[in-house]
């Protein structure tokens, strides 16, 4: 569709009344002079006291189910009450009591099978997003924008890969067409639920924690927007963390690999996946700030036309390194690390880092701490014939470990590079445990101990000069 631009709002811009009516006149803006499509996110931390409350109900402990519910439902109630005008409140009042009791059902059968089964827990935890769509839509028709809140399981296409599902884009885009492109034309403005989908036989799924960026830049690609504006609470992509460095500088563009290294390594900006779906059609999307709504963020895109070279550089403190090596000759190290790549694989952890080095054929990963206990079940099960036998050693574990990652396409052509980021963080005295550069060359990663992981970010973002120039 010619001009669409998708805008998609996250939880602290849906955070209050007060947030909900300054993203709901940045819609309405827009709306004015094209068609536009727009996803949101369950308000801040709704979520996670949604999935709280099936933890609870899980245990058995009803009391807390009950607890969690009824905040649920007050939040809401009490946003409803300050956004909208009494008469326009009351439809929108029960809406809220409906969605919130069907979340209630499910959770209750929950507490009464003691499980929680994958299935029911994506069916449920969508309803922040519904709740939160329900709320935009009403508030803009009721401020004169016309608008409809669409729950995105009848438009957004997946696997059934419960909790991390991906979209079927040619089902997806069928969809799309037959749902929202009447609308666009007739000039409402769709407001479809981020985060969750369903599986063609209409199973309800979810993209995975943080998965509407993700679902912003699916329906982007599946409607050929010409753009897709993410809305978040900070001004843009930063060269660093601006909590642990001072001079950080908000970038004005980065690629889409740049973009996609930096949130698989870390930058908490956008969801890692959000780029796949926009990359073949080259639609470029904005980080923006919607307490900032004037300045201009991050343009994410095919091409810069600024200069290369490093652009930012990322940590993640979470982590746990894993190490294998072979024990004896009667397994090589080739065969233990496809073993342990299929078990990585059977479990969908995913690696962030991996070397090896020849001589002892030994090798290590690195995984987020909370992947740690399944990947290491999955490990044992595995191996568990070799581990008896004494043909691995036994498998080693160390969380006190960090790894940064300097990410920016030009890193190839600039010699030395390497060297200098090495130097500068062995200058602070800090160990380096294991180093990787992909073939891409677009990132380097470093594994260093968890203490020294701050010093390193700041000596290697000044080593780089990433941030902001200083007048001479
Ligand atoms: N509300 C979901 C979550 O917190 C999706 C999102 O915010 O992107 O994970
Ligand atoms: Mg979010």
């Amino acid at each position: 569709m010619k001009n669409l631009l998708v805008m998609k709002f996250g939880g602290t811009s849906m955070g209050s009344a007060e947030r909900i009516r300054i993203s709901a006149s940045l819609i309405a803006e827009h709306a004015k002079t094209g068609p536009v499509a727009v996803v949101v996110s369950a308000m801040s931390k709704v979520t996670d006291l949604l999935l709280d409350s099936m933890r609870r109900a899980e245990a058995g402990d009803e009391a807390g189910l009950e607890h969690d519910v009824a905040a649920l439902r007050e939040r809401h109630i009490a946003t409803c009450r300050d956004l909208l005008p009494a008469a326009s409140a009351i439809p929108v009042l029960a809406e809220v009591e409906r969605l919130v009791s069907e979340f209630e059902r499910i959770a209750r059968g929950i507490w009464m099978l003691g499980e929680r089964p994958p299935r029911s827990v994506d069916e449920a935890v969508a309803t922040g997003e519904k709740l939160s769509a329900l709320m935009m839509a009403a508030y803009l028709e009721s401020a004169g924008t016309p608008a409809v809140a669409v729950n995105a399981a009848d438009v957004v296409i997946t696997d059934a890969v419960f909790g991390a599902a991906s979209p079927l884009m040619e089902q997806t885009r069928e969809r799309a067409s037959k749902k929202l492109r009447p609308l666009l034309e007739k000039g409402v403005t769709p407001i479809v639920t981020g985060f969750n989908g369903a599986t063609v036989d209409g199973r309800p799924t979810t993209l995975g924690r943080g998965g509407s960026d993700f679902s912003a830049s699916i329906l982007a690609a599946a409607l050929d927007a010409s753009e897709l504006w993410i809305w978040t609470d900070v001004d843009g992509i930063m060269s660093a963390d601006p909590r642990l460095v001072d001079d950080v500088k908000v970038l004005n563009e980065v690629t889409y690999a740049e973009a996609a290294e930096l949130a698989y390594n870390g930058a908490k900006v956008l969801h890692p996946r959000t780029l796949a779906p926009l990359v073949e059609r080259k639609i470029p999307v904005w980080s923006k700030n919607s307490f900032n709504p004037s300045y201009p963020g991050t343009r994410i895109g095919p091409k810069i036309s600024g200069p290369m070279g490093p652009r930012a550089v990322t940590s993640m403190a979470n982590v746990a390194l894993v190490s294998l090596e072979p024990a004896s000759a009667a397994m090589s190290g080739t065969r233990l690390m496809a073993r342990a790549l299929a078990a990585l694989s059977s479990c969908n952890a995913e690696v962030l880092t991996l070397t090896s080095s020849t001589y002892r054929q030994s090798f290590c990963f690195l995984i987020r701490q909370e992947e740690l206990e399944r990947v290491i079940e999955h490990l044992e099960e595995e191996l568990a014939i070799e581990l008896a036998h004494g043909y691995v050693r036994p498998i080693e574990v160390e969380r006190n470990v960090g790894l940064l990652a300097i990410v920016g396409e030009g890193m190839r052509g600039t010699p030395g590079l390497a060297g200098r980021i090495f130097t500068a963080i062995s200058r602070e005295n800090i160990n380096i445990i294991a180093i990787a550069q992909g073939s891409s060359e677009l990132t380097i990663a470093v594994v260093v101990c968890k203490e020294g992981l701050v010093k390193a970010v700041q000596a290697v973002h000044a080593e780089c000069g990433l941030g902001i120039p200083v007048a001479k």
